[in-house]
């Protein structure tokens, strides 16, 4: 597979075709997955937000005032208020907050971005990312799939990377079980997470800064003879890692 940036595209505003202004600037072909990042999927939705349009309720006055009392940093708490009303749960409130958002990813801040933000405060993300994908595929003449990414920290790890927020047109996850590996061991466990990694291969190539290639094509890209699965994010239920996040409180370093 080889992958490329979409080149010449301009400022997203909000109400903008997105789906259009790419075809526009790509001659797709059937097959290919085209990856976009979130960023201009919020900006065409007009996911922006000022500061002032949140009123912090306790619970962000009590997030901003720990996390001064542990930390040390200010927060304003109208910017806690936003994650807040971001976020279907806060999992960790310090020393960041940590949230799981209505797609189901969980990442910092809700996913909330104060850069490439158009001059905008705040830009949240797309709310349901995986209708927005949907959305851009039917706006293409060429059978593609399309994945809606975000650059995201993780555990365990410095640096950040791509992740897929929603997706359509291809199966989320490529399931390897109860085919063989070279010494004829059945594998048992192993499905491949796709969208992340195409996701991933897109930032690779879209870069964080002023590089405006927000979207990506990856072709020839072959899913293979394997079944698919639509499974990304862990259900709370079978994730041990989250739970006991749930049940940890950060008292300073
Ligand atoms: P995120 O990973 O979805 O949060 O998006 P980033 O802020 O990292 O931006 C990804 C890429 O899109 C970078 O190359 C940015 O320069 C570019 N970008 C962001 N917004 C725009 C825009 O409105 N127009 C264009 N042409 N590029 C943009
Ligand atoms: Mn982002
Ligand atoms: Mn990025």
């Amino acid at each position: 597979m080889h992958a490329f940036a979409v080149d010449g595209l301009p400022e997203i505003d909000a109400g903008d075709d997105l789906a259009a202004l790419v075809a526009e600037r790509a001659d797709l072909t059937d097959g290919d997955v085209v990856c976009v990042a979130s960023t201009v999927v919020s900006k065409a939705e007009g996911r922006t937000a000022a500061l002032a349009e949140f009123t912090p309720g306790p619970r962000a006055e009590e997030i901003a005032a720990r996390l001064a009392d542990v930390t040390g940093e200010q927060k304003d708490p109208r910017f806690a208020q936003a994650v807040i009303e971001e976020a279907t749960e806060v999992i960790m409130d310090a020393p960041f907050l940590l949230t799981e958002t209505t797609c189901g990813h969980v990442g910092v801040n809700a996913g909330i971005d104060r850069s490439n933000t158009g001059g905008a405060e705040l830009l949240l993300l797309p709310k349901r990312p995986a209708e927005s994908a949907a959305r851009i595929q039917a706006g293409l003449a060429a059978d593609v799939g399309v994945v809606v990414t975000d650059t995201s920290g993780r555990p365990f790890r410095h640096g950040q990377r791509g992740v897929a927020l929603g997706w359509a047109g291809l199966p989320a996850a490529r399931d390897w079980r109860g085919e063989t590996d070279r010494d004829g061991h059945e594998l048992a466990v192993t499905v491949e997470a796709v969208v992340d990694e195409l996701a991933a291969t897109a930032n690779l190539v879209s870069g964080e800064g002023d590089d405006g290639t927000p979207v990506v094509v990856v072709r020839e890209f072959e899913f293979g003879d394997h079944d698919g699965s639509e499974q990304l994010f862990r259900a709370v239920d079978g994730d041990f890692v989250r739970q006991a996040l749930r049940d940890w409180t950060f008292d300073g370093a």
